[in-house]
């Protein structure tokens, strides 16, 4: 399954290091400067985001354009976004709950990001002591355990 986006806002939260307005144009548009590359990226606040995006958002090193509502994170310039954006995913196996609430994360390679205790106690005494096998062996065994105890996982 490609990768999709539960928008918890996270990574978007201290994207202020990285992106910040270079010049406003007026009307919702900007011009947004990427501080590491130097690339710069035209956007617009989209249509329905407006009202949102004239809100204060409460967290400091934020992207300008991250707003939250009902504890969700919204890009309000999610149409014109930088392609940075637009290629990041932040998991390469997702791991949802019975419920399908999302309890943890594998990042990269093997990075685990657990947000369930459940969880996190699992990986610690059954996935974190996996040998050294190969990626795709590990997946399957990862994938394996977390079935067995409930867990379903996304890839
Ligand atoms: S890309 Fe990942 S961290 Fe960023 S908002 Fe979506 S789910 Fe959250
Ligand atoms: S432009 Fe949108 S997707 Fe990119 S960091 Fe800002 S809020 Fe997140």
């Amino acid at each position: 399954m490609v990768f999709y986006c539960e928008q918890c806002g996270e990574c978007c939260s201290i994207m202020g290091e990285v992106l910040s307005v270079f010049e406003e144009y007026g009307d919702y548009r900007f011009l947004l400067v990427n501080k590491y590359t130097g690339e710069k990226t035209r956007v617009e606040v989209d249509l329905d985001k407006r009202a949102l995006f004239m809100e204060e958002d409460a967290l400091p090193a934020a992207c300008p354009f991250l707003r939250h509502r009902d504890h969700v994170g919204y890009c309000t310039v999610h149409l014109t976004r930088p392609e940075m954006c637009r290629d990041f995913g932040c998991w390469r196996l997702l791991i949802l709950d019975h419920s399908g609430k999302r309890a943890g994360r594998v990042m990269q390679a093997r990075f685990f990001s657990p947000e369930s205790p459940a969880l996190a106690l699992l990986w610690e005494e059954r996935i974190r002591t996996l040998d050294e096998r190969e990626d795709e062996d590990w997946d399957r065994e990862v994938i394996a355990i977390l079935s067995c105890e409930g867990y379903s996982v996304i890839r």
